[in-house]
């Protein structure tokens, strides 16, 4: 991959980073409005089906590896767009090896457990990516703003003491600093939604009678809290972004900037895991040659013993497999299959560049309904506003 893309990536997602040990107030040091110098949805989009792509092709390695894994954590107020950053994010992935978890208010036999015991259930295995749509963060973010939910928890005395929200800071790291070490690389996201859009996003919810499903009066009685909250993620992001496992505070009040961000930190995680397609070795190179000999003798009278065999790489054009012999006519055998390798390998990256081209084709064509469908979307919405005259300023999300 291009060292230039992989360097843009990392320069445009440094600003949404936390800086391990600093001390951070969400409000004075993260804005939720930011689009960096994209002006316009248009202009981000070409950002985004490259972050997309990437995620296509890292994950299909990450997968072949089987070494690694990646949990992506996304932390937010209701109405951040949580749900559509991730149906976006994931686009391009093979659902095979992506999994959703999403947590809500503990079950009975969740609250019977010490608190990470839920999320430990549900993490990814190696060549896995998993999200956590809501985390373990909802331990030091509701449960803190809402302390009956402690008290739900039915700790021990010793452990319920003022200094509840450290220990848990700490345990959360000690966690995450074990799941790392073991391979496990965790990419954290808070998107950070201002109390106006917000607002009015709920009041979409309430006017669109699409959205009315997504829209509960509980969510927004919470928007008494919102203070508590931001005081909650202040002390989140300052205790547990750490050098292994730092938060970014993704701007959610563009949700297509929001997007674009959420695509670019797990892109750079994956470059950073850099997971390769596992090498044949020169052993089980053979043992294919043996099998395929094995296969072709087994073609019924008149078929070909190998419709393949045209593209195939014959194990003799391998340097690191070719016999040492020096006769002429071995020589001459091998400078033959040389080339007929080489011209089946070009015929091969032929193909891989028509795919490519033509996926990344589709690619756009989906992202150009999107633009469609969030086009569509926007007129309904200034249609409702123009109609009702209700729906206040920028409603069009
Ligand atoms: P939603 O994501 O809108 O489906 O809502 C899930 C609800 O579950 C939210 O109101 C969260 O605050 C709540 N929730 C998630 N985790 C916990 C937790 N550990 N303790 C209490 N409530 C939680
Ligand atoms: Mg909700």
């Amino acid at each position: 991959m291009a060292d230039d893309t992989q360097r843009r990536i990392a320069e445009f997602i440094e600003p949404l980073r936390v800086t391990p040990g600093s001390k951070v107030t969400l409000a004075k040091d993260f804005d939720p409005g930011y689009k960096a110098d994209f002006v316009k949805k248009k202009d981000g989009l070409e950002f985004l089906q490259r972050g997309v792509e990437l995620m296509t092709e890292y994950q299909a390695r990450l997968a072949a590896q089987d070494t690694y894994g990646v949990l992506v954590v996304i932390q937010a107020l209701d109405a951040a767009g949580k749900d559509g950053t991730i149906r976006h994010v994931m686009s391009g992935v093979n659902p095979q090896g992506v999994f959703v978890h999403s947590f809500k208010v503990p079950s009975a036999e969740e609250i019977n457990h010490d608190y990470l015991w839920r999320y430990t259930r549900d993490l990814p295995g190696r060549g896995e990516i998993g999200i956590f749509n809501r985390s373990h963060y909802e331990e030091v973010l509701v449960v803190r703003v809402h302390p009956e939910n402690l008290t739900r928890q039915r700790l021990p005395k010793e452990a319920r003491g003022r200094d509840v929200w450290k220990r848990r800071y700490r345990d959360i790291n000690d966690w995450e600093r074990h799941l790392a070490d073991n391979g496990f690389k965790i990419v954290k996201l808070l998107l950070n939604l201002s109390q106006e859009e917000q607002r009015i996003r709920f009041l979409r919810r309430i006017d669109l009678p699409d959205h009315n499903w997504k829209f509960s009066a509980a969510d927004a009685h919470e928007r008494t809290y919102w203070s508590d909250y931001q005081k909650a993620f202040s002390e989140m992001l300052t205790a547990t972004s750490t050098e292994w496992a730092p938060w970014y505070v993704i701007p959610a009040d563009h949700k297509w900037f929001a997007r674009i961000c959420a695509s670019a930190v797990i892109a750079n995680a994956l470059i950073e895991i850099d997971p390769h397609f596992p090498r044949v070795t020169a052993e089980a190179h053979k043992a294919l040659e043996a099998t395929k000999v094995e296969l072709e003798a087994q073609a019924p009278k008149g078929a070909a013993p190998d419709p393949f065999a045209s593209a195939a790489v014959p194990a003799a054009a391998e340097p690191r497999d070719a016999p040492q012999k020096t006769g002429k006519k071995t020589r001459k055998k091998a400078a033959k299959a040389a080339k007929k390798a080489k011209k089946a390998a070009e015929a091969e990256k032929k193909e891989r560049e028509r795919v490519e081209q033509a996926d990344r084709l589709a690619g756009r064509e989906t992202e150009k309904e999107t633009l469609r469908e969030d086009e569509r979307e926007a007129r309904t919405v200034e249609r409702e506003t123009e109609a009702g005259g209700e729906v206040a300023g920028k409603g069009a999300h």
